[in-house]
């Protein structure tokens, strides 16, 4: 991993209660620090008693637009000054459930960018798209989204996930060796862009990680970390998963 810190990013979705954010508060006490950064998602209406429990937090998504009559979306300049750090945007829920376009997702990435917080752009192709050998054209596309509208400067100030769907919340892990694949595919197109933006840039992959496969898939050379579901939710995997990723 050289010299970038890995981090270990953990989703919750829709679920959540303060008794977990005490529980994992208390892990993330214990594992982050030289190592590793650990970082939580809780939902949006949980974040201010996340950031008191002294969690690094973020939000799963936010809106595009910076204030108005948008009904139920999330301000990123009100999460900023909440005390989070970052949002995912992009995430394939909300490509796929909520519809989100790849010019959307750009959107809130700048959106994220200029109230401050650090994006964490969320990418990957479906099964049908990966049957189809189309796996680098989908993440080329979605990722070109964002440097066509805010130049390859602005990944200097982010982090990709690369969360393959078919891997999402299935028990489906990539291998490690497709897993590598794929982020060495992005970490070269990126350096055709900028050598230095390439090799600093922080990729996690996310996709039914848990504390028998995150060791292996951590270890790729390519590979900085992971965005975690399901298993953010239990205090004990959470822990082993986030000390198997080594800066
Ligand atoms: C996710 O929600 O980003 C995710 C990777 O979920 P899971 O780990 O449950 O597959």
């Amino acid at each position: 991993m050289g010299q970038r810190k890995p981090i270990v990013a953990g989703n919750w979705k829709m679920n959540g209660s303060c008794e977990l954010i005490k529980e994992i508060a208390a892990v993330s006490e214990q594992v982050s620090g030289e190592q590793r950064e650990v970082l939580v998602f809780p939902p949006a209406i949980l974040l201010s008693e996340a950031i008191s429990a002294g969690l690094n937090c973020g939000t799963q998504t936010v809106s595009e637009f910076e204030s108005g009559a948008y009904t139920g979306e999330i301000q990123a300049s009100l999460v900023k000054s909440l005390g989070a750090n970052y949002t995912l945007v992009g995430h394939s829920e909300r490509r796929s459930i909520y519809g989100e376009s790849n010019e959307d997702v750009a959107n809130k990435f700048a959106q994220a960018q200029s109230s401050g917080l650090t994006p964490i752009l969320c990418i990957g192709e479906t099964q049908a798209q990966r049957t189809e050998g189309k796996t680098e054209e989908v993440v080329k596309q979605q990722l070109e989204a964002v440097i066509k509208k805010l130049g390859i400067a602005s990944l200097a100030n982010s982090v990709i996930a690369y969360e393959p769907v078919w891997a999402i919340g299935t028990g489906l892990t990539a291998t490690p060796e497709q897993a590598q694949a794929t982020h060495k595919y992005i970490r070269d197109l990126l350096h055709s862009y900028d050598q230095q933006v390439a090799s600093a840039l922080r990729i996690l992959y996310g996709g039914s990680v848990n504390e028998s496969n995150s060791e292996l898939l951590f270890a790729q050379a390519d590979i900085d970390g992971g965005l975690i579901g399901g298993a953010s939710l239990k205090p004990q995997s959470f822990k082993a998963i986030c000390e198997s990723a080594k800066g």
